[in-house]
This record gives structure tokens, sequence and C-alpha cells, in this order.
């Protein structure tokens, strides 16, 4: 589960707070799609659900987001709680998987930050092999990353973060810059971890397939929350 209360977020020489009085829960194996105009700050509460706003950017923060570990019970707030902590439960793909790529091989690519966690060498190399499974990238552990298409790159990226064996998975347009078939496979790998449990937010330009496929819709305007309900109740109100 994540909680935002009263979140207001403004980025330094900002006029006006790209997150005003946002106040949202997301339950566990939920799917929460995110909708609203360009500007509307969807990016923004995206970089909030894992800390990374106001840990990493820094800005004019107030109140609260509570992340909650489904296997321990235990609840953290972001603001206490080091983002390398929050990682590996709540994990973000971008837009563009280039700014997540960085290693030789698709192999090492997805152990980098299982390495960064300490974890024994046997449990990486498992890990490893189930998320290029996943995302539907075995045999291709020693291509190298620039190499594959785009779609395949935004799937490494996907299973980078899903090594992590994170609870949540927040997706910021992550198929914007792929061609039609490079859009259908991210969709598919992500409407299956859903599926498998993991609980997903995703903000995605294609409002067909969140009205398709999510459980809540969040509709935001001028950094407000607007509208949320069941695609089927916003469907009615928009
Ligand atoms: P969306 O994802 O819906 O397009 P964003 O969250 O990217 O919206 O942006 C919300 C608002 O915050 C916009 O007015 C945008 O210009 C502003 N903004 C986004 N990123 C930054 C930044 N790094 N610095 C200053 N303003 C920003
Ligand atoms: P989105 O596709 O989410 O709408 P944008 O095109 O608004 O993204 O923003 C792209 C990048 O530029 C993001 O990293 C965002 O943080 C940054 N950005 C957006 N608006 C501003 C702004 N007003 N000042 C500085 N950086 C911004």
């Amino acid at each position: 589960m994540i909680e935002l209360r009263d979140v207001t977020f403004r980025y330094p020489r900002s006029k006006n707070p790209a997150l005003m009085d946002v106040s949202l829960k997301i339950g566990d194996g939920e799917f929460v799609g995110i909708l609203g105009p360009s500007g509307s700050g969807k990016s923004t509460l995206a970089l909030t659900l894992n800390g990374i706003i106001p840990n990493s950017i820094r800005g004019a923060f107030s109140g609260e987001v509570i992340v909650r570990d489904p296997k321990t019970g235990k609840t953290f707030k972001t603001t206490e709680t080091p983002v390398s902590k929050l990682s590996t439960l709540v994990g973000l793909v971008l837009q563009n998987p280039e700014s997540q790529l960085f290693n030789m091989t698709v192999e090492d690519e997805v152990a980098f930050a299982l390495e960064n966690l300490g974890l024994p060498r046997e449990e990486i190399a498992e890990r490893v092999e189930w998320a290029l499974k996943v995302v539907g990238l075995g045999g291709l552990e020693n291509e190298f990353p620039p190499n594959l298409s785009g779609g395949e790159k935004q799937r490494l990226a996907i299973a980078s973060v899903i090594a992590m064996k994170p609870s949540h998975l927040i997706l910021d347009e992550p198929t914007s810059q792929l061609d039609p078939k490079g859009k259908r496979e991210v969709l598919r790998v992500v409407e299956e971890l859903n599926r498998a449990g993991t609980t997903v937010v995703m903000v995605e330009h294609d409002s067909r397939f969140l009205f398709r496929k999510a459980d809540r819709l969040v509709v935001l305007n001028g950094g407000r929350v607007i509208l949320q309900g069941t695609p089927r109740e916003v469907a009615e109100r928009v």
C-alpha cells in the first residue's frame, strides 16, 4: 500500500506547485492508472510515490507519503527512509529506457542493482534469470543493451526494476518511445506482473489501455486530483 496525505510539492524556482493537496491510497495488488494533460503533475506524482521526491529531487514538499511493505506489514514514511530502501519496495520505470541502462551486457544490467544490494551470488543469478524470463528476454543475456530494439530496451529496464522484487511498480509512460509492437510487448508484461500480485501505478498516454485494464483511474489537472474512480465511473464523468 502507498498512501499520500495532503501532498504538495513545488520544484525549486517554480512559481506553482506541481502537486497540490494530493491525497491518494493505492491498495495492495491494485492497478491504478494516472491520467491528465501534459504538465498536470503525472511524472511528479510518479517520482513522489518512490521517494525520489523529495529525497533526491528537492523542493518545497509538505504532506506525507507512507509505503507499507505487504510482506512484513511495516510502514515507512518516504521522508524518513533512504531511497535505496524504498527502491526495494517501490520500483520506478521511466519513459526513456536509455536513461536507466548503463552496463555492457543485458545480464550485467539486471545484476547491477542486485550487486549493490549485496545479495549472494546464487540469488543474483536466480533473480536475473527470472526477471529476464518474465519480460521475454531469456536468451539475450550476453547482448549489448544499445543493440536491443526500443521495446526490448524498455523490457530490460522493467527486468532491472522487478529483479529488486518491489511489491509496487510505478511506470511513467513506459511505451511512449516505442513502436506498436514494442508497446504491446511492454503492456503485456505490465498486465502479467499485476496479475501475479504486483501493485501497479501507471502513467500511460494510451488511455484506452488504462480504461480497459486499470482497476482505478486517477485524473490530475493543475497538480490536483480532479477525479478518481473505476474506469466506468470516470468514463461517465468526463
Ligand atoms: P506531466 O507528467 O503531467 O506532464 P509534470 O509532473 O512533468 O507533468 O509537471 C508538472 C508541472 O511541474 C509542470 O508545470 C512542469 O513544468 C513542472 N515541472 C516538472 N519538472 C520540473 C522541474 N524539474 N523543475 C521545474 N518544474 C518542473
Ligand atoms: P512529461 O513527458 O512527463 O510531460 P516533460 O516533457 O514535461 O515530461 O518534462 C521532461 C523533463 O523536463 C522532465 O525531467 C521534467 O522534470 C523536466 N521539466 C519539465 N518542466 C520543467 C520546467 N518547467 N523546468 C525545468 N525542468 C522541467
